[in-house]
C-alpha cells in the first residue's frame, strides 16, 4: 500500500488495480456533498463512493490507498474550446479586438508546422492538467500546405500527457477573395478539407466508452467558412456518429458581418444550416438574445464559455446565468492561448463567477454552479455526460483532489470555495484520468514538466522565426510595443 495523497507515491502509467481515496471532502457534482468519505476505484472506473471509511476489503494487496484528509475531490474538470497551437503566440496583438486580432495573427500561424504542433499541444495539455483538467478538447482550424500532420502531432502530445484528448478537426474555405476575413493563403479548398477530416475520424476516433480519443469536425467561424462547407460538414459528422463544434455569437462585429453577408443573424444561421442539435456545441456565444437561448435549450444545442478569452478581446459577457436559467448547456473553455495566455481550468471557473456576478448581480451564479459547468457541462458539451462529469459509480474514475488544508486555505471554511473563489488555485494533490496518476503533488508524473514547458517556449520561438522568414510577418507587426521583444 502506498499513503499520502501525493508524496511518495510514484509515476504515471495504467494501475489497473483498485485505488482507495479516504478521508476527503467529496464534492460529487451530481448528488449530495459528502464532508468525509472515500471514493472506489477499479480498473478505469469508480465502482463505490460514500461517507465514512470504505468497507473493509478482503484483500489489500496491490491496493492503492490515497490518505485524501484535508483535500477537496471533485470530478476532473473538462475543457471544450482550445486552439493549442495558440501557445506558441501568445502575447501578441494586445490590444486588438477579435477581427483586427486575427488578422494580425493568420500570418504567422500560417508558418506553424508539426514541430510547433507538437510542442505547444505539450505545453498547453501539461498546463491544463496541472490546472485540474482531465479532459480537453481541441479546435484546430490552420492546416498550411506542407507542414506536417499537425493533427497528427497534437494527439501524440495528448497521449504522452494521459488526458483524454476530443481534437476537432477544424477548416477554413471562405478567404478574402470570396469574403471571409482570412488571407487566401490559409483557407483550404472544401474537398481536401472532407477528405481529411474523414482520414482523421477514420484513423483516430475512438468511441468506446473508455475513450481518451475522440474527433469532432468544426468549420471554423461564419465569417471564414462557406455554407456548403457547414452543411456537408455536418453530413459527414452525422454520417461518421462523431459531433460537431464551431465559434458562434462572439463580437458584435461577427453578428454585423453575418447580416450584411448571409441576411441572418448567426443563430438564425446555424439554425438555416441544420447546425443546431445535441450533437453540435459552438464556442462563446455570447451576443444571444431571449429566442436564441431558447432555441439552444430546446434542441440541446451546447456551448463552451470561455471567459477570460472574451474578457482579453473585449468580446462581451456571455448570458450565462440566462442560459442556465433556461435549460441550455454549458461547459468551460479556456480558449486558445492567443486570447487567453496561461489560462487555467480552475482559473477560469472563478473568472466565470466573478463576471456574472460584476454583470447580473451577486446572485448569478452560485460556487457549485461553477463547478458544474467545468465539469457535468462539459461533459455534455462532449457528449460524455454518461463517462465523465461527476463522480458516480460506473463512471470513469477522472478525479482531481485539491489539497485545501494548506495555511492561507485552511482558514476559508468551505472547500469548494476555496477551490472556486481564490485567485489562487489550491494545490492539486492528485489528479487521476481512469484511476491512473497524471498528477501528484502539483507536478506532471507522465511527463518531465521542466521539458514539456521549455517545449513550448521553444515552439513559440521557433514560430516566430518561421513567420520571419516566410516574410508573412515580423514579431514587431504583431508584437508588444517596442522595446519589449
Ligand atoms: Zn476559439
Amino acid at each position: 500500500m502506498s499513503r499520502g495523497a501525493g508524496t511518495g507515491v510514484g509515476g504515471g502509467g495504467r494501475r489497473g488495480g483498485t485505488v482507495l481515496i479516504e478521508n476527503a471532502y467529496i464534492a460529487p457534482v451530481t448528488g449530495e456533498e459528502i464532508p468525509r468519505g472515500y471514493i472506489r476505484i477499479d480498473g478505469d472506473r469508480i465502482t463505490a463512493l460514500g461517507p465514512g471509511p470504505a468497507p473493509a476489503m478482503s484483500a489489500t494487496q496491490g491496493v492503492e490507498w490515497i490518505d485524501g484528509s484535508g483535500c477537496l475531490a471533485t470530478p476532473g474538470l473538462v475543457n471544450t474550446h482550445h486552439h493549442l497551437y495558440q501557445w506558441a503566440s501568445q502575447g501578441l496583438a494586445q490590444d486588438a479586438a477579435l477581427f483586427d486580432w486575427l488578422v494580425a495573427l493568420y500570418p504567422v500561424w500560417a508558418a506553424m508546422d508539426a514541430e510547433v504542433v507538437h510542442g505547444a499541444a505539450g505545453a498547453g495539455l501539461g498546463f491544463l492538467a496541472l490546472s485540474g483538467c482531465t479532459t480537453s478538447s481541441d479546435h484546430h482550424y490552420v492546416f498550411p500546405k506542407g507542414r506536417g500532420d499537425l493533427l497528427a502531432a497534437e494527439i501524440e502530445a495528448a497521449r504522452e500527457v494521459g488526458v483524454r484528448f476530443h481534437p476537432a478537426r477544424g477548416s477554413m474555405d471562405r478567404g478574402r477573395s470570396a469574403g471571409g476575413l482570412p488571407p487566401d493563403s490559409v483557407v483550404e479548398r472544401l474537398d481536401d478539407i472532407l477528405t481529411a477530416t474523414a482520414e482523421a475520424i477514420d484513423a483516430h476516433h475512438d468511441p468506446s466508452f473508455s475513450s481518451k480519443l475522440r474527433i469532432a469536425v468544426a468549420p471554423c467561424s461564419p465569417f471564414s467558412v462557406s455554407a456548403d462547407l457547414m452543411t456537408e460538414a455536418a453530413a459527414l459528422a452525422r454520417d461518421k456518429g462523431v459531433r460537431l463544434h464551431t465559434h458562434l455569437a462572439e463580437t458584435l462585429d461577427e453578428e454585423e458581418h453575418c447580416l450584411a453577408q448571409l441576411g441572418l443573424r448567426p443563430v438564425g444561421y446555424l439554425e438555416r444550416l441544420g447546425w443546431l442539435g445535441p450533437d453540435v456545441w459552438v464556442a462563446h456565444a455570447v451576443h444571444l438574445g431571449d429566442a436564441d437561448i431558447d432555441v439552444f435549450a430546446q434542441t440541446g444545442t451546447g456551448s463552451a464559455h470561455c471567459p477570460s478569452s472574451n474578457g482579453r478581446l473585449g468580446a462581451g459577457v456571455a448570458r450565462v446565468a440566462e442560459m442556465l436559467r433556461r435549460g441550455a448547456v454549458v461547459g468551460l473553455g479556456v480558449d486558445g492561448s492567443a486570447s487567453a495566455e496561461l489560462t487555467s481550468m480552475s482559473g477560469e471557473m472563478r473568472q466565470a463567477l466573478l463576471l456574472q456576478r460584476a454583470r447580473y448581480g451577486p446572485a448569478a451564479l452560485t460556487t457549485r454552479q461553477a463547478l458544474e459547468i467545468a465539469t457535468l457541462g462539459g461533459a455534455r458539451n462532449l457528449g460524455r455526460e454518461a463517462e465523465i462529469g461527476s463522480l458516480e459509480p460506473g463512471k470513469l474514475a477522472d478525479v482531481a483532489l485539491w489539497r485545501t488544508d494548506t495555511p492561507f486555505a485552511s482558514a476559508v471554511a468551505d472547500p469548494v470555495a476555496a477551490l472556486v473563489l481564490g485567485a489562487r488555485q489550491p494545490p492539486l494533490a492528485r489528479l487521476l484520468v481512469g484511476g491512473e496518476t497524471i498528477v501528484a503533488d502539483d507536478e506532471l508524473r507522465t511527463v518531465a514538466q521542466d521539458e514539456l514547458g521549455r517545449a513550448g517556449g521553444a515552439a513559440h520561438r521557433r514560430l516566430m522565426r518561421l513567420a520571419g522568414e516566410q516574410g508573412l510577418a515580423t514579431a514587431g507587426e504583431v508584437g508588444p510595443p517596442p522595446g519589449q521583444m
